[in-house]
């Protein structure tokens, strides 16, 4: 989840008071950066994946499911193989928000040879194997995006009591204990956002209303020590939450590529830009949150609440007296402002920006798209700093500078290369939700890096307005998205040709159509050819082998059948399992029962114990841990590629 820096954490007080430093210095280190870097050209496509997933202990007697708080445990022996031998490691271990979190990506990126496609699949299996190896009895990883009973009493073992007073969240739910401890950042984080907002972040998720809920719904949490806030904060017929873990302890799938030079770069941050909402939708996978069932499907939202930092004068509640700006959004949330120059006529919203160190980037010679972008950035304050770290050296660290954009968590990321290493320019693809299986995680990750190949390779334009993929993101989270509702697209993806600025914004949107997911990956008569026939004619123009096209064939029909409906998106999958459970009583709750089956049944569709064909079909890819040595030489590779 970012930046992880080694030290003492300061506390709010003391970190606002060196904001200002922070930013200036950060600039300095990205002016810096982008001097040494700028030019740096001929970097080979690279990429990779990175999963979160969580811990959950069954109690098979009670029929109990918990979070097991055994990250900190694990995470030292998950590394070792890393740190010892790395060139060895075939997987890359991380620490996340929360204490039954972990987070895992390959050990060496992926690169341009289609075979890599095929051994995705298997790294992802490997990577789960080396964790199972380390599990207690009855202990199980699962890449879920979110945990249905989370902040529920006793959702995690050891049990942990929130403590609304002392605590850092100051929670009625979220103990302390759920956030990983062992690294200062993650409880550094919950305690300055709070702090900085001036009261207790407030989630309110609209709650998903059956037969037998309660109308309106309205809990008593006066019972928990409710201290006030709720009754201001917590709205009617919503499912209230009030901590970061909440939303920063649920599960992503994200992508990270290696672009040949920052020109690229931006056009694949720019380009994939209108895709997020889209994959969001596709992904769907959250639709239950703090033991109930929810109206919505993803986490976004949720995770945008649980760290908006923003005081009641940012977010215009107040007028402002003592903040510099009105702040639109959230530090997570999707991107204000495209960075290429065929997306500027798209930056369509506004953008605040700290013109101080708009000003100086301009100075230093960086352009209006990528000065603005990062100035944007830089509206916020850092919350998180470490005292060994407040004094650095601009010319060689860039603490500074990813302090603050490794708090933005927006659904791209422009990633300039580390100081003194060999990696290049990138952009992070963040949407996505975490996948029950490995097969859809691969799937989804193989789909998205074919479509930049097709963006690259036939210099497709997929930009529409900012606002609109604004909108797209609203509509991405709504519950059944992917049936019912309809999604702002670029019509023409092949036409470069777009209105000027000095034309109407009325032409501008004649860009754009509103299509079904459906439609747009697959394809709408003559209207619209679709994305994925234009990924299959682009695999039909290059050499492939048998084994791969199998795989990728299955991954894109996976894709296809998820989109037009015939297969459910795992939230479809999630309530049907919930609302048909014998259990359940029309009353959007998640009995500790219902949520043992649910997870019990996740983990078996996991391990391939059972088949589920209406989310999944029968998948059988041919996915192998490491590329032939006759393919690679088929594709003239050599062995380090
Ligand atoms: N867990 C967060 C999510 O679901 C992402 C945290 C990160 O930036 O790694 O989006
Ligand atoms: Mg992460």
């Amino acid at each position: 989840m970012g930046l992880l820096s080694e030290g003492s954490p300061l506390s709010w007080p003391e970190t606002k008071e060196l904001a200002d430093h922070v930013r200036k210095h950060g600039i300095t280190q990205f002016i810096n950066l982008y001097n040494l870097l700028k030019d740096r050209q001929g970097d080979v496509l690279k990429w990779g994946d990175e999963i979160e997933y969580m811990l959950v202990k069954f109690n098979h007697e009670t029929k109990k499911a918990q979070l097991s708080l055994r990250g900190q445990d694990l995470l030292p022996v998950l590394q070792i193989t890393e740190k010892e031998t790395p060139e060895k490691a075939t997987s890359l271990w991380r620490p996340e928000f929360a204490s039954y979190m972990i987070e895992g990506t390959p050990g060496k990126p992926y690169g341009g040879l289609l075979a890599h496609f095929n051994i995705v699949e298997a790294n992802m299996k490997n990577r789960r194997q080396e964790v199972c190896a380390l599990l207690e009895k009855d202990e199980q990883i699962l890449s879920i995006t979110a945990f249905p009973r989370l902040g529920c009493e006793g959702f995690c073992v050891p049990e942990a009591k929130p403590d609304p007073v002392n605590s850092a969240s100051r929670s009625l739910f979220f103990p302390d204990e759920a956030i990983y401890l062992a690294h200062p950042r993650f409880r550094t984080l919950t305690r300055n956002i709070r702090e900085r907002r001036g009261e207790k972040v407030a989630i309110n998720v609209p709650i998903f209303k059956d037969i037998n809920t309660p109308s309106p719904f309205m809990e008593d949490l006066t019972v928990l020590g409710d201290d006030g806030e709720k009754g201001r904060s917590a709205l009617p017929d919503h499912i209230y939450m009030d901590a970061m873990g909440f939303g920063m302890g649920q599960c992503c799938l994200q992508l990270t590529f290696q672009a040949c030079n920052i020109k690229e770069a931006r056009t694949l941050y720019d380009q994939l830009t209108p895709m997020c909402p889209i994959m969001l939708a596709l992904t769907a996978a959250s639709p239950l949150q703090r033991g109930y069932i929810a109206d919505t499907d993803c986490r976004w939202n949720i995770i945008s609440s649980s760290v908006d930092c923003r005081t009641r004068e940012e977010r215009g509640l107040e007028p402002l007296k003592t903040n510099r700006y009105r702040i639109y959004k959230s530090r997570y949330d999707s991107i204000d402002s495209y960075l290429s120059p065929e997306g500027e006529r798209y930056n369509d919203i506004p953008l605040v920006i700290d013109q101080e160190a708009y000003k100086r980037m301009r100075d230093a010679g960086i352009d209006h798209l990528l000065a603005q972008h990062v100035a944007h950035l830089f509206i916020r304050d850092p919350v998180s700093l470490f005292s060994e770290k407040v004094n650095q050296n601009d010319e060689e660290d860039s603490d500074h500078f990813e302090n603050l954009q490794s708090t933005n968590w927006q659904t791209m990321r422009f990633k300039p290369p580390p100081p003194k290493s060999t990696i290049g320019w990138r952009v992070e693809f963040r949407p996505c939700e975490a996948q029950i299986t490995d097969f859809e995680n691969a799937a989804y990750v193989c789909f998205i890096v074919l479509l930049t190949r097709v963006i690259v390779t036939y210099g497709l334009n997929f930009l529409i307005p900012i606002s609109k993929v604004d909108e797209n993101m609203k509509r991405a989270q709504k519950r059944d998205a992917i049936l019912n509702q309809k999604f702002w697209f670029r019509k023409d993806l092949v036409s470069q040709s777009s209105p000027t600025d000095a034309e109407s914004t009325a032409r501008q949107e004649q860009i754009c159509v509103e299509m079904t997911i459906g439609e747009i990956i697959n394809g709408k008569g003559e209207e619209f050819q679709g994305l994925l026939p234009l990924i299959s004619s682009y695999l039909s123009t290059v050499e492939v082998d048998a084994d791969t096209h199998c795989t990728i064939h299955q991954y894109l029909r996976l894709i296809q059948k998820r989109a037009s409906g015939d297969l459910m998106t795992t939230a479809h999958w999630i309530r049907e399992f919930v609302t048909k459970h014998p259990d359940y009583k029309g009353d959007s709750v998640v009995s500790e029962g219902i949520n043992y089956d649910l997870l019990t049944t996740m983990n078996s569709i996991q391990n391939g114990t059972i088949e589920c064909p209406s989310l999944l079909d029968h998948p059988r890819t041919k996915t192998q841990s490491s590329i032939p040595e006759t393919i690679r030489m088929a594709e003239n590779c050599p062995s380090t590629c």
